[in-house]
């Protein structure tokens, strides 16, 4: 178990790239970590420097409070597992998963043993005689992860390991790794850009755009307080609906949407002006007797939820309906929101 501290981390590639403008970030020992962000926000060039297989341009790389930031890939005690498995082809899957163990030393019992009981959790017992060539893409990142988590390194580094996983293979791997992470308490940092991913592993989701970092919080706090527009649309699926207008104060707070004459209830705030509500799809609910006007334009049943898109007067909503609700294109719908539960975003688009 080890604490991770990165402090004004850069990198600038010879082309001029800016993928990482500056993070700070301190991860305690024990803590799963995800960078979560689109593609190209920097988050494999930030795992990349974490582990030495990239040199920062500026900045500082601490691991059990000792300074790593210039020290090989070999001399940092990290174990990394890339989305594409780098098995020995040569090697049975057996000898890929030990191979750690042996580089280390570890007498031949105890190899078998620590091999058998990864294999047992992946399950996997089946293949370990097989060569890589042998194995399908999914069994061979199987393989892969068992490699990577059959030590205890002071850190995993993980990117996208999940990648080229058809959906029930992910749930099981994902369900692997936190548990075998919670066994061995390592310090873990995962990159992924799927939300629903980084939410169901993460203590600590790190959001991530265009190199810099956008929020650090717990997966719920990310989830209910964006800290702005980027992260209400990124994180969530669908997103937050966000709704450009303008605040008024007349003896209490409304808000009017750009191009509408509604005008509709506010959470408590004391700024004026131009902003932006944001809601939750599941804060919007049907309501004969709700402010918003509009018509279904789109109706996606989800098989326990359905979300229904509807067409208003400043743009489209999304609103979490039952599955029951047997609403076609066209129908005209009025919809309420709870206001409590709203978000408010100044010009800027940071969160008030
Ligand atoms: P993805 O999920 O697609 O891997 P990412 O968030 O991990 O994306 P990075 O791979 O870290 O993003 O890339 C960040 C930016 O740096 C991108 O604009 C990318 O094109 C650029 N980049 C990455 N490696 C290099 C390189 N060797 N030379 C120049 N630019 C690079």
């Amino acid at each position: 178990m080890s604490r991770l501290r990165i402090e004004n981390l850069q990198k600038t590639f010879p082309d001029g790239t800016r993928a990482v403008k500056g993070s700070n970030l301190c991860i305690d020992a024990g803590e799963f970590v995800v960078l979560l962000g689109p593609s190209g926000c920097g988050k494999t060039t930030t795992l990349r420097m974490i582990a030495g297989l990239e040199t920062p341009s500026g900045g500082r790389i601490e691991l059990a409070d000792q300074d790593v930031t210039h020290l090989r890939p070999a001399q940092r005690d990290v174990g990394f597992v890339f989305q594409f498995y780098a098995l020995y082809p040569h090697l049975s899957a057996r000898e890929n998963i030990a191979f750690p163990l042996r580089a280390a030393g570890v007498p031949s019992h105890q190899r078998e043993a620590a091999v058998n009981r990864v294999a047992d959790r992946l399950a996997i017992k089946h293949l370990l005689e097989s060569r890589p060539s042998q194995l399908s893409g999914g069994d061979q990142q199987r393989v892969s992860l068992g490699r990577a988590m059959i030590r205890t390194p002071s850190i995993y580094l993980m990117d996208e390991p999940l990648g080229t996983l058809d959906s029930g293979l992910r749930l099981d791997m994902r369900e692997f790794i936190r548990s075998q992470q919670l066994e061995l308490k390592v310090t873990t940092i995962y990159v992924t850009h799927d939300q629903e991913e980084a939410m169901s592993l993460a203590d600590r989701i790190v959001v991530m755009d265009q190199g810099a970092i956008m929020q650090t919080g717990s997966p719920a706090s990310v989830y209910d307080h964006p800290a702005n527009l980027f992260v209400a649309q990124f994180v969530g699926s669908p997103g937050m609906n966000l709704i450009a207008g303008c605040i008024q104060q007349n003896g209490r707070p409304s808000f009017r949407p750009h191009r509408s004459d509604a005008c509709i209830p506010c959470p408590a705030v004391t700024t004026a002006g131009d902003a932006t509500l944001g809601i939750r799809p599941e804060f919007l609910r049907l309501d004969p007797q709700g402010p918003l006007s509009g018509k279904v334009a789109m109706s996606e049943y989800m098989g326990s939820v359905t979300f229904l898109h509807i067409d208003v007067s400043f743009g489209r909503l999304v609103v979490r309906a039952d599955p029951n609700e047997m609403l076609r294109p066209g129908d005209s719908v009025r919809v309420n929101y709870s206001a409590p539960h709203a978000r408010i975003f100044d010009a800027a688009g940071d969160a008030l």
